[in-house]
């Protein structure tokens, strides 16, 4: 008993005196803090607490304390106020604690644990020990709800990813995916693991939760939510919470439309950069989607991006304030719904699935109006539903056309041939089929499965085509392909129809051509000009047209599945007439929006497969709102009325509900939007292949709304995609202070931003940093991001 007695006391005294040595430390590295500061980016800075070990209990505390500070340890929990997320914390203690264990297990590569260690000289095993001996008591004097955590990480994520990997491996297909089954090996795999476990002790938390609250509810965890994690300022005090099904769309070999130079920001707190050198070490600039994604993935681990896995089921206003969200979850194999309170709603959850042209339930799409009476489409498809054609969802009534009753309901709208086509519209969307009749449901349900002796889905949508490696097996060499579409996704799909992959180094040329694995014809309706500029897209289009595979101006007419396993395509081709052709023969068709008189030739082609990409359209996330009015007329976009920018989407009437990315801007339902950012695009001379709702302009926008709602300044800028207004104005918090030299030197950067594919190249910053005679303020970061000469604080 007595030797249990003398084991505690030593124990404690220990304690104590590590306590002690610990406490020391930190006063000495506090104060070192502001120089390290001024001397240099890059240092370790420590947390500031200060340790008072007058017993284990404030002793633990204070070590938490640190680890937390330090992002070591990741707590997590929730409520609004500080007591509801301590009292959380206590009713969950045993989580709380075998959180903690997980986590310093996670870090133990970690350096900041590392440094710890030294200098307090305590081992591992002693650390663990301390938290073994927390008391729940502890936790009510836990500054749970403003933790001080500072953003500065010890390295620079540049200097890691291009070690991880080599040519070959950048070259082999998922390799990163069958990692995960062997022993860990790479940062990359390593990050990933953690990811997870942080992720189901976070939904473990949630799950034993009986009423959960957050004051932030992201719906998604992809790329453009993690982002918008990533540059939030003061991210550690949030009580936020960001649930999705997975971690977005990057997850195979792909090349982006983008270069590497907009798609870079701050070394310091976009910790997801990839290496802008991994592309181009390989001849190209074009980033593999991969990279980006390992990038993210390394984010949201130093983040500490509070994720769970998990899908909005609904979102509907709450009685008093805020709104409630039912998620749906799995957990030990079994399936729960849980409802969240949340004051503020962040969506960021992409685009879906190809538009589906095989209209299984009699829906179809606003984008056929958009073809038939363009810019009024949104007018006629109100009227029409209206007329009680359709339902608001886009679902039929069942109401037949009646000629002379659409008249009466367009004639201000249409023209007469225009309201004649929107008959034969409803007529056939009536039918349950779409335009053309194309392929009976029952073999369109089996042909869009995936055939394991072919390696391939006979008819499938563009995405999954692209964006998943399944579809591009070798078993499935040899075969022919129709691609139909007239868009960037489209002409990807060419292109890795074509070779298989969509790895950098190929550049598809009609000599690479000769070395495809597959034919490929690449049909569209109305000719390719919904193709943006984009390198890659344009040369699919080339090489395809010198080929004679590019066939614009087709209709598909039908689809027949033939007993050999093939796909039989009927196809009306619209060709240009001759001034000789006999008139009864001539019909009007718009060709790259111009009206030309032509004939129509049907051709019957046999393909093996068929790969649609009509359109890109959001998730479908309209059918989540329960209550709230979502459509095209309620997505408003709100502005910095300071700076006179774009920040991001909102609803009428629910200024609490934050749209981003792709989802603001994609479908029927953006289209307001993405007019807007296509604005952005020209005022702000965005370089090429950056489209409204693509990744560079959709994280610059996120990068000005957390600066207008916050005043928090970035530690640099990216010259090329940032927004003018917020560039001049961290070029005046960094000592430029005369408005003209700011101007002038402004103008030049966005002048000289489409000087390449990339953005504005070093050389030229460098060219106007002398011009401007700013030399002595500013700098260069990476391939184009602006800094001060002088490293400021941020805190
Ligand atoms: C084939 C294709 C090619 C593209 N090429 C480019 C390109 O080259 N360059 C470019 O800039 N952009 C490109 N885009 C656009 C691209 O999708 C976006 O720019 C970017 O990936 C969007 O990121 P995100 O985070 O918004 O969406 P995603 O990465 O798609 O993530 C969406 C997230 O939302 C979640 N989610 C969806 N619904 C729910 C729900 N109900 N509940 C919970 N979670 C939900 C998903 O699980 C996921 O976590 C492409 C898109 C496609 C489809």
């Amino acid at each position: 008993m007595i030797g249990v007695i003398l084991d505690g006391l030593s124990r404690i005294m220990n304690i104590l005196s590590f306590g002690m040595k610990l406490h020391a430390e930190i006063m000495e590295v506090d104060e070192q803090k502001s120089a390290v500061k001024s001397s240099s980016s890059d240092s370790i800075e420590i947390a500031h607490y200060h340790l008072e070990g007058d017993s284990s209990n404030n002793l633990a505390l204070n070590v938490l304390s640190n680890l937390i500070d330090l992002g070591v340890v990741d707590i997590f929990t929730y409520g609004s106020s500080h007591a509801e997320r301590t009292n959380n914390i206590i009713r969950n203690f045993d989580t709380f604690k075998a959180k903690i264990f997980i986590s310093i297990q996670e870090n133990l590569q970690n350096p900041l644990l590392d440094h710890v260690m030294n200098k307090a000289g305590l081992s591992i095993d002693q650390i663990e020990k301390l938290m073994n001996e927390i008391d729940a008591d502890i936790i009510r004097d836990l500054n749970l709800g403003d933790v001080r955590v500072i953003d500065q990480r010890p390295f620079h994520v540049r200097s890691i990813y291009p070690q991880l990997e080599s040519k070959d491996q950048l070259h082999s297909d998922m390799d990163f995916m069958r990692a995960k089954n062997k022993r860990m090996k790479t940062e990359f795999e390593n990050d990933i693991l953690q990811l997870n476990a942080a992720n189901k002790n976070r939904l473990m938390m949630f799950h034993s939760d009986p009423s959960p609250h957050v004051d932030v509810l992201g719906i998604g965890r992809g790329n453009n939510q993690s982002r918008y994690w990533e540059y939030m300022p003061n991210k550690h005090e949030q009580n936020a919470l960001f649930v999705g099904q997975n971690n977005g769309i990057w997850q195979g070999n792909y090349q982006l439309a983008q270069t590497s130079g907009v798609l870079e920001f701050d070394a310091d707190t976009a910790a997801s950069n990839y290496n802008p050198a991994i592309s181009e070490s390989f001849g190209v600039s074009q980033v593999n989607a991969r990279h980006l994604y390992k990038g993210m993935i390394h984010s949201q681990v130093i983040h500490n991006f509070p994720g769970i896995p998990g899908e909005v089921m609904n979102v509907r206003k709450a009685n008093g304030d805020g709104y409630l969200i039912q998620v749906a979850y799995r957990l030990n194999g079994q399936n729960h719904v849980k409802t969240v309170h949340a004051n503020q709603i962040v969506v960021g959850t992409g685009l879906s699935d190809a538009k589906n042209i095989f209209s299984q339930h009699g829906q179809f799409y606003r984008e056929d109006f958009k073809t038939i009476v363009g810019d009024r489409s949104e007018e006629v498809y109100r009227l029409l539903v209206k007329g009680g054609y359709f339902h608001d969802s886009g679902r039929t009534t069942n109401k037949q056309p009646n000629l002379l009753d659409l008249n009466d309901l367009l004639k201000n709208s249409c023209e007469k041939d225009q309201i004649s086509t929107i008959a034969k519209l409803i007529e056939s969307v009536n039918a349950g089929r779409s335009l053309g009749s194309l392929l009976n449901q029952s073999d369109y349900k089996r042909l869009s499965t995936f055939d394991q002796k072919k390696g391939f889905t006979p008819i499938v949508d563009g995405n999954a085509f692209i964006l998943s490696d399944k579809e591009c097996s070798s078993l499935g060499e040899g075969r022919r392909i129709m691609v139909w579409g007239g868009g960037g996704t489209a002409a990807a799909a060419t292109r890795r129809g074509l070779f298989l992959q969509d790895t950098p180094d190929i550049k598809m040329t009609p000599e690479t051509y000769q070395h495809r694995k597959n034919d490929v014809i690449w049909i569209a309706r109305n000719g390719f000009d919904t193709l943006r500029d984009g390198t890659l897209a344009v040369d699919a289009k080339s090489t395809l047209g010198q080929t004679g595979n590019l066939w614009p101006n087709c209709e598909l007419v039908a689809i027949k599945s033939l007993a050999n396993g093939k796909l039989q395509i009927t196809i009306d081709r619209y060709r240009p007439a001759e001034t000789s052709a006999d008139p009864k023969t001539v019909i009007m068709r718009k060709i790259e929006g111009v009206e030309l008189a032509c004939i129509r030739e049907r051709e019957v082609v046999e393909v093996d497969q068929l790969v649609y990409s009509l359109g890109q359209e959001n998730r479908g996330i309209e059918q989540i709102f329960d209550g709230i009015d979502i459509s095209a007329n309620t997505i408003d976009m709100v502005r910095d009325k300071e700076m006179n920018v774009p920040l991001y989407g909102t609803l009428k009437g629910h200024p609490d509900i934050q749209f981003h990315g792709a989802a603001l801007t994609a479908g029927t339902l953006g289209a307001k939007s993405a007019n807007i950012m296509e604005e952005v695009v020209t005022s702000e001379n965005i370089p090429p292949d950056v489209g409204p709702g693509s990744m560079p302009l959709a994280w610059s926008t996120i990068r000005a709304s957390h600066f207008s709602n916050s005043g928090v300044y970035y530690p640099s800028v990216n010259a090329s995609i940032d927004y003018r207004a917020l560039i001049d104005k961290h070029l005046q918090s960094w000592g430029i202070t005369d408005p003209a030299v700011r101007s002038a030197f402004l103008d030049d950067i966005v002048q000289h931003r489409t000087d390449t594919r990339g953005g504005i190249p070093a050389s030229s910053i460098n060219m106007l940093l002398e011009k401007h005679d700013l030399k002595h303020l500013l700098t260069i970061d990476g391939a184009g991001m602006l800094k001060p000469l002088q490293i400021r604080s941020k805190l």
